[in-house]
């Protein structure tokens, strides 16, 4: 038995020592290329000399290094999960696109220009909503409102009077009505007809009201976008009249005298169109068709492509549905040159190119900084122990086990499997011993995690190796929530870029999923960018005595809105970041997240109602005598604490 134990002992060393040449040599480079940061983080993210990740709002002036900010809110009493902003990238969004529009029409002679809209739907936070009008005012930036809350909403600020209000989605009566009222105090609101129906109260109010408004149609193309979102456009998509549909809209319009009310014709195939070509076909069929209807109403002078400028989350440059197989400036190319062909083509004037890009803008300029808690693992360690006396499956388990090499693992793994399945029936039919058992079940996670070590060296990422990878990593448990903080990893499999904060000069030693908060099952994080595209673990370092923090970054685009209150974890705190000078930062603005009584409060429970409750069943105990004043006074002032308190747990 000990001659085996040695066996193992020198094995595990011999492996750990070829698993891990160059631990000395890892420098930050390293990291760059394992987390892949340069290729999904358009220079936004870098990591400085100190291994540390920085943030680079202004696309390469100046850097903020992430824990640093994360040190100094600890120290304002504001721990994590915290979200941080960085406004100033947002800033640097809208100039890219501009500029790529810009680039576009200078490099193919189009005569028209660009005038691109938000849409609120992607990120409704007043501060950020803010931020973009700031910095879209010398662009004319606009909005776009896909509701009548969101049309309110945008009441709220004041746009650039060149720039374009532009309202969408379903429409009763009232939100018609408001928008046509609004119509005569903002002249460049551009009500879009996304249903037919639409048509009638728009000429009733229209006229009620005496409003001379402008008008929009949403087109429900043939073409379809690629991707996640894909049922958004073609024919049986949810919005948009359809040519016949159109053609009667334009008709009503004609008879009731505002054909010269029309001004835009809107398409909108999906959001994170992954194929560029999809792009082009939609904008080819639109244009086809505003140049035909231009021919019947002059006045049209707007083409709004809608959304769908995809973002490469992964960093592959492929058609995934987390990447996108182009950049920007082909998106913008592409429409450009488009637009111009076949406007040239039937001769008409080049229109005003309007693009609703959402995800696009707003996706870079917000991260999630979290740190790990605990660990678990599905097995901790196997003792193989194995003497002459043992049955036959176990030394059969055992032969696999000592055989094991980086050339015959795979034949090692299936024979296992077996085995295994050998080992189950076998004790089932009552032949073998709990002990044999257990000694079989031993050999068998010791196979495993000696396969787990060769292919995390030889980087194999087979699929078939997947049931190992859970079996032998470790799950490390997160403070957070994913139904909050990325709701569409769960309900869309969306990947975000996810990596340490720190220790990024070192070699990371562990493979692990990210557990977190809820006692949801579906919160884990068992997808990851690597190197190889995607990879169901996570490198991240063995922990030491300082708290381990990671960012989920890339979530300024849906995740704020979409973020629900599963297990009632509530909104999590908020800074905002700039940069004053050269690369020192100011926190702009913090804005708590919720507290517990808050999160309740959404759930109809008054606060006030829920202490006296509380109180008064306290107190019935001292009455009955059940514990003393004094703890009664102790059990009420901590309970009154924790409803004040940040959902997440607190370490303190
Ligand atoms: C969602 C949506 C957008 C935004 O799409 P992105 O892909 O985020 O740019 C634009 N327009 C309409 C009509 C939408 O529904």
């Amino acid at each position: 038995m000990l001659h085996i134990f040695i066996l193992c002992w020198c094995d595990t060393i011999q492996m750990k020592k070829k698993n891990y040449p160059n631990n000395n040599i890892w420098n930050i480079k390293d990291s760059k290329e394992l987390y892949k940061i340069n290729s999904w983080g358009d220079g936004y993210f870098d990591i400085n000399t100190n291994g540390n990740l920085v943030v680079k709002p202004g696309n390469g002036e100046n850097e903020i290094e992430i824990r640093q900010v994360i040190e100094y809110l600890k120290t304002k009493n504001i721990n994590t999960p915290i979200l941080l902003r960085f406004p100033r990238i947002l800033e640097s969004r809208i100039h890219e696109l501009y500029e790529s529009f810009t680039g576009s029409i200078t490099e193919f002679a189009y005569d028209g220009t660009y005038k691109g809209v938000f849409p609120l739907k992607v990120n409704q936070r007043k501060d950020v909503v803010e931020e973009i009008i700031r910095a879209g005012k010398k662009y004319h930036y606009g909005l776009e409102a896909g509701s009548k809350p969101e049309f309110i909403e945008s009441l709220f600020f004041n746009l650039d009077p060149e720039a374009l209000m532009i309202c969408n989605g379903y429409k009763d009566k009232h939100y018609i009505k408001t928008a046509l009222a609004f119509s005569l105090i903002r002249k460049n609101i551009i009500l879009v007809i996304d249903r037919i129906d639409e048509i009638h109260d728009v000429i009733k109010y229209s006229k009620e009201l005496s409003v001379n408004p402008k008008l929009g149609i949403r087109l429900r193309l043939y073409s379809k976008g690629s991707g996640k979102w894909v049922d958004s456009g073609g024919e049986s998509a949810k919005f948009g009249l359809t040519t016949e549909e159109l053609l009667s809209v334009i008709d009503i319009l004609s008879t009731h005298n505002m054909l010269c009310n029309l001004k835009m014709l809107h398409f909108h195939i999906g959001s994170q169109i992954t194929r560029i070509r999809r792009i082009q076909d939609a904008v080819k069929e639109a244009s086809r068709i505003y140049a035909k209807v231009k021919e019947i109403v002059p006045d049209l002078e707007y083409f709004n492509i809608g959304g769908g400028l995809g973002v490469d989350y992964e960093g592959s440059k492929t058609s995934a549905d987390s990447s996108t197989n182009y950049s920007m400036q082909e998106y913008t190319n592409n429409v450009v040159f488009t637009v111009k062909e076949i406007c040239d083509q039937e001769g008409i004037e080049h229109p005003t190119i309007v693009s609703e890009s959402g995800r696009a803008v707003a996706v870079f300029h917000s991260l999630l900084v979290t740190h790990l808690v605990s660990e678990i693992s599905a097995i901790h360690s196997s003792n193989i122990k194995h003497d002459k006396y043992d049955t036959p499956i176990i030394n059969k388990f055992h032969r696999c086990f000592m055989d094991i090499n980086t050339k015959n693992y795979r034949e090692s793994y299936h024979d296992s499997l077996e085995y295994k399945d050998e080992l189950i029936n076998l004790f089932n039919l009552g032949a073998l011993s709990l002990e044999d058992k257990a000694k079989g079940e031993a050999m068998f996670y010791g196979i495993c995690q000696k396969i787990f070590k060769i292919i995390h060296q030889t980087r194999d990422h087979s699929q078939e190796f997947d049931r190992i990878n859970k079996l032998m990593s470790k799950r490390y448990i997160g403070n957070f929530s994913l139904f909050q903080s990325m709701p569409d990893f769960w309900a869309v499999e969306q990947l975000f870029p996810i990596m340490p904060i720190q220790r990024l000069d070192e070699k990371p030693q562990c493979f692990s999923t990210i557990l977190d908060m809820t006692c949801d099952s579906d919160g884990e994080i068992d997808k990851f960018v690597c190197m190889k595209d995607t990879s169901g673990l996570l490198e991240i370092h063995a922990p030491d005595k300082q708290p381990y923090y990671i960012a989920i970054l890339l979530l300024g685009a849906y995740q704020d809105a979409i973020g629900d209150l599963h297990n009632l974890f509530g909104a999590v705190h908020e800074a905002h970041v700039i940069v004053t000078a050269k690369n020192t930062w100011e926190i702009k603005k913090i804005i708590k997240g919720d507290s517990i009584s808050s999160v309740l409060d959404m759930l109809q429970f008054n606060k006030q109602n829920l202490i006296s409750n509380i109180r008064s069943m306290i107190r019935e105990s001292v009455e009955d005598h059940v514990i003393s004043q004094q703890t009664a006074n102790n059990i009420a002032n901590d309970i009154i604490k924790q409803i004040n308190d940040y959902t997440y747990l607190k370490f303190d």
